[in-house]
């Protein structure tokens, strides 16, 4: 077994786990893989064991990756989650390739998504980053602002809501994490009263999946554990 696939196995053994600890249905938690930085090899070899969706954070080294593999039909069903700070003027490219965008988090670059979706692909997946931390390092806007940003999506005809990304503090102090994606749980439910099309909470990576799960997460982001440690971010 090639050391994704032995990788692959124990990040889906974590989930499994954590979703049966915190008393929620085996496989309610989708597992995208995060493949920023990393080889088409890699990609390819996750796609081998039966990975079909992975999320890139560098708009230019994604869509290389995409056009290298959309060459081959086989890949065909491969799902791509744009997951990264998004510049306004990188959007087009995002908004040609990729099936969600899951770090949108301003109304221009939800006015750009909606005008550059090409008609003839299926709508874009929106899910809308929330700095939950405050961290000024992070993007994502803030608990005040989604719903607002929320009912522009909802207006977009070529967009769909499907609901909240964060990325929590990096913090030993386990307390100050659950505070945090507990807030997230609390947005994500309001949410979802409202949207029916709201379905995805978008929380967890390698060293904090099992809070993530939780605190009621539907999809887990993981690099490090699958793929290796990057070489930067
Ligand atoms: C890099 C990244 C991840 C994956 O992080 P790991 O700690 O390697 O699992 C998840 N989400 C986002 C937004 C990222 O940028």
């Amino acid at each position: 077994m090639s050391q994704i696939a032995q990788h692959l196995a124990q990040v889906a053994d974590r989930i499994a786990k954590a979703e049966t600890e915190a008393g929620r249905t085996t496989g309610s938690v989708a597992l995208l893989a995060v493949s920023k930085t990393k080889p088409l090899e890699a990609i390819v070899a996750a796609y081998d064991c039966g990975q079909r969706r992975f999320g890139e954070s560098y708009a230019q080294e994604a869509v290389d990756k995409i056009d290298r593999l959309r060459q081959d039909p086989a890949f065909d069903d491969l799902e791509w989650h744009f997951i990264g700070p998004l510049q306004s003027n990188k959007t087009r490219p995002v908004a040609e390739r990729f099936q969600w965008v899951q770090s949108v988090d301003r109304a221009k670059l939800i006015e750009r998504l909606q005008s550059q979706r090409p008609p003839h692909m299926p709508p874009l997946n929106i899910c809308l980053q929330i700095n939950i931390s405050g961290e000024l390092s992070k993007s994502g806007t803030t608990e005040e602002q989604i719903f607002s940003l929320a009912e522009q999506v909802s207006r977009s005809d070529r967009l769909v809501l499907r609901g909240l990304m964060a990325i929590p503090e990096h913090t030993d102090d386990a307390e100050r994490l659950a505070g945090q994606m507990a807030r997230m749980q609390q947005l994500f439910t309001r949410l979802q009263a409202k949207y029916p099309s709201v379905d995805t909470l978008s929380m967890g990576m390698t060293e904090d999946l099992e809070p993530a799960v939780h605190h009621g997460s539907t999809m887990v982001r993981i690099g490090t554990a699958i793929f290796g440690a990057r070489d930067y971010s």
